[in-house]
């Protein structure tokens, strides 16, 4: 006789009871162990969506998922630990600047990352586009490259928190993603797998995020940052615009190349400012007395870029690879671009082959979009806005068709909002 019925544990929380850590902790076991069925679970994932969990009962949800895998033991470091894990935008090449700055301003930054799907790409997506570059490490060559280096960026292993693994797949057929605290385990699990010490969360807000409207994204920046507080690790979170693309370059190789460009000193303003305020974040959650501006500045972010490419078999000096087509989309009347459309220009560069819809298609280092005209930007008729870079001509319609819309040149520039909208960090509300 088990100690819990799963039938039961559904009912409790279908009818909005609560579950004992116990219960959470027989659950997860049952189902590693094939006990609890898939239909079981799905059932109670469903029962969450509807009802939530507590602190508590996500405290221990999340704890449960990270107890399923391994952890890493970074005790050995001689270096403070911290993290950053963004939520996803359209052109958030963040964390190949950010990492090795914050590295140079003398953490270690362990960043376990996955792949994109959908209109949002990933980070090793990205660096994947550097010929040589390998996303995949063992422990011992993460622990010795954050040592000499200070900064990796890799493949999350299998072993990390295998039992969020399983219950994404689960929620991704069953409608069951778009739940706070389910989204919530699922990240922190991940990142508290990583062992780091400290974590910031950058939760991006707009057409162009997971987090359309604001009040909701405050809600899971506020839970990520009690459960992080909870299980140990100093957490902050900063809530960052995200109606239209971070930076100008949208698409694998041509994010690393605008990445570089912020690392020599220059890029765009408002990637260079996003990167700053994380910057700021993560080295004061260690204690470092380190200006990042004045790091990056001094080109030392770079060299710590240098650093962690060749260490992963990349060679930073090689240019990146271009398309051999390129489109203009052009500007139909004189005035000023008031809106530019991030989800829209992700779609476009993610059906260009920027991107991929399911996690085993081929993905391009090569097709995506350079932002000519950003917001703001007055233009006449007939000048180029954005620039398509094309490897597969017969991708173009589609990609030309998600822009239907998406682009408005009108009489006003749009109100200039600040990057970063909210700081969440905890304590009272
Ligand atoms: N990203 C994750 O890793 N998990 C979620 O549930 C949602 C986004």
């Amino acid at each position: 006789m088990s100690a819990f019925d799963a039938v039961e544990l559904i009912r409790t929380k279908r009818d909005d009871g609560i579950l004992s850590d116990a219960a959470i902790r027989w659950l997860f076991e049952a189902y590693v162990a094939g006990e609890v069925a898939e239909e079981q679970m799905s059932a109670m994932l469903m029962a969450i969506c509807w009802r939530g969990l507590s602190p508590q009962e996500l405290n221990t949800w999340t704890a449960t998922m990270l107890d399923s895998g391994e952890r890493l033991d970074l005790s050995s470091l001689r270096r403070p630990t911290v993290d950053k894990h963004s939520t996803g935008g359209v052109g958030d090449k963040v964390s190949l600047i950010l990492a090795p700055l914050v590295a140079a301003c003398g953490a270690a930054v362990p960043q376990l990352s996955g792949r994109g799907l959908g209109h949002t790409g990933g980070t090793l997506d990205k660096l994947e586009a550097i010929p040589g570059w390998r996303a995949t490490l063992s422990n011992a060559e993460i622990l010795a490259q954050l040592d000499s280096v200070g900064a990796v960026i890799c493949a999350a292993g299998a072993e990390l928190a295998p039992a969020d693994r399983r219950t994404y797949a689960l929620r991704d057929v069953t409608g069951t993603v778009e739940s706070i605290p389910l989204i919530t385990a699922s990240i922190m699990s991940k990142k508290l797998a990583e062992g780091t010490s400290a974590l910031v969360l950058d939760v991006k807000v707009g057409t162009g995020a997971f987090m359309t409207n604001r009040a909701e994204a405050r809600t899971l920046a506020r839970t990520m940052v009690d459960v992080g507080e909870a299980a140990g690790v100093r957490t902050v979170a900063l809530l960052t615009a995200m109606d239209t693309p971070l930076g100008r370059a949208i698409g694998n190789g041509l994010e690393v190349t605008e990445s570089v460009e912020v690392l020599r000193g220059g890029g765009p303003a408002d990637l260079r400012a996003v990167t700053l305020a994380l910057a700021r974040e993560m080295v004061s959650l260690v204690g470092l007395d380190v200006d990042p501006e004045a790091v990056l500045d001094s080109g030392a972010a770079l060299h710590s870029y240098e650093q962690m490419i060749a260490a992963q078999g990349g060679d930073p000096s090689v240019a990146m690879a271009e398309a051999p087509q390129r489109h203009l989309v052009r500007a139909d009347a004189s005035g000023v671009v008031s809106r530019l459309e991030a989800r829209a220009l992700g779609v476009a560069a993610w059906r260009l082959g920027a991107g991929r819809a399911r996690r085993e298609d081929p993905i391009s280092a090569t097709a995506g979009i350079v932002v000519l005209a950003p917001e703001g930007t007055e233009v006449a008729a007939g000048e180029p806005i954005l620039e398509l870079h094309v490897d597969d001509p017969t991708k173009l319609d589609r990609a030309l068709a998600a822009l239907k819309g998406a682009i408005e040149v009108g009489d006003t520039a749009p109100d200039s909002a600040p990057e970063v909208l909210e700081r969440i960090a905890a304590g009272p509300r």
